[in-house]
């Protein structure tokens, strides 16, 4: 049949990890964590199948889960959502972006995002009938330039997808980029999307910038998270969003056919996790912050130069002084000849993007990250 998504291939993480797993390289490419989540949320999902939370969960998700993000974003965020009304509970992020998506874009609508950008908002949009309109980011702090983006503004602009903290430039918006924004479409119908799931993984003084936390864009925005990163559980697979009441329920017309619910007993796991150690979450950025000062450090003595990382857990590199071989050549050089895997950026990208920056996950343990970078140092 003719394709709907003809130039789609397989996504560059399982790539890269397959070619990893067949090379025997220490895998720093697809972002998962190589260490355990938390012993209780493991055993609150044990006591949950045990006393018979094996059936459907109703289809916005388990009540406490979704009180419990309802107290954190309050907490966090200085707003309590309205868990009956704002939270839907989902198959991880990617089920929250492509139910959003879906709900909001009509055929011939465009939908903004910048680039590098993660790769499933494209693909969606595409099957919704939208048509993308990217603006590329520059390294080394991949910031949005605000008069570039008028300029991409159109009639026909339906939403604009961000993502902060960012994968993979490892960056994070500040609060002027949310006013920026707000100025540039407060008098035009156009909705926001913000992929947050790396709220907690923010090293920055100010922290995490929510749009949940301006008042104003709120009223149009769609915010994204996933426990997945937060718990170390990426295998879980729950994730949420939150959103004004006529949005979310459009998106719950999606959800509710496409997966309808999600896992029961994992959801009164998280319920129980997020009500019984908050600190887990608030401590997260000390937690990574020593991992991403290990590989740098480890790094140090390498030709690679290292960019500046202020949230996520990826690290950029610029391998200029290695090779002039492109970023996907070098990439698959490194893992079948040095046993690193890593992640190139030009694949988040539509346009051509003539960096040398490749993404290195650190949420490893110490071990694995200092072998990584002693074969890294030897180039
Ligand atoms: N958005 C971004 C920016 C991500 O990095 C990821 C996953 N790594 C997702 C969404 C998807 O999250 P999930 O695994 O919960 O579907
Ligand atoms: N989001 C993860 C990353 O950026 C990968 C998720 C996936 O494999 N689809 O590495």
């Amino acid at each position: 049949p003719a394709s709907k998504l003809p130039a789609l291939g397989t996504t560059i993480f399982t790539q890269m990890s397959a070619l990893a797993q067949q090379h025997n390289a220490i895998n720093l490419s697809q972002g998962f964590p190589d260490f355990d989540g938390p012993r209780y949320l493991q055993q609150r999902l044990a006591y949950h199948v045990s006393q018979g939370a094996n059936q459907y969960a109703p289809m916005t998700g388990a009540a406490a889960l979704r009180e419990a993000i309802a107290d954190k974003t309050a907490a966090l965020y200085g707003y309590l959502p309205d868990s009956n009304e704002e939270i839907t509970v989902t198959a991880g992020a990617t089920e929250a972006l492509y139910a959003a998506i879906t709900a909001l874009v009509r055929p011939g609508d465009e939908v903004i995002c910048f680039d590098p950008s993660y790769d499933s908002y494209a693909p969606a949009v595409t099957l919704a009938g939208g048509v993308m309109k990217r603006q590329t980011l520059q390294p080394p702090a991949f910031r949005v330039d605000w008069q570039e983006f008028h300029q991409l503004l159109s009639p026909r602009t339906r939403l604009v997808i961000l993502n902060t903290p960012h994968n993979p430039s490892a960056t994070v918006w500040q609060q002027s980029d949310f006013a920026a924004l707000w100025q540039a479409i407060a008098d035009k119908e156009i909705y926001v999307l913000s992929d947050e799931v790396y709220e907690h993984i923010c090293f920055t003084d100010e922290g995490h910038h929510s749009v949940l936390a301006q008042p104003q864009l709120r009223e149009r925005a769609i915010a994204v998270s996933s426990f997945g990163k937060t718990f170390h559980m990426t295998g879980w697979k729950v994730g949420y969003c939150v959103a004004p009441p006529a949005l979310s329920a459009e998106i719950r017309k999606v959800h509710q056919y496409l997966t309808f619910s999600v896992n029961t007993p994992a959801q009164l796991a998280l319920a129980d996790m997020l009500r019984a150690e908050p600190q887990h979450y608030r401590e997260l950025p000390a937690f990574y912050r020593a991992r991403r000062d290990c590989l740098v450090q480890a790094l140090s003595n390498s030709r690679f130069n290292i960019l500046p990382c202020t949230g996520t857990y990826f690290l950029l590199a610029d391998y200029s002084a290695i090779s002039d071989l492109d970023d996907v050549s070098f990439c698959r050089w490194l893992t079948e000849k040095v046993g690193v895997a890593a992640i190139p950026l030009s694949v988040f990208c539509a346009e051509s993007f003539p960096h040398r920056l490749i993404r290195l996950c650190f949420a490893k343990q110490e071990t694995t990250l200092i072998a990584a970078a002693e074969r890294l140092c030897q180039i």
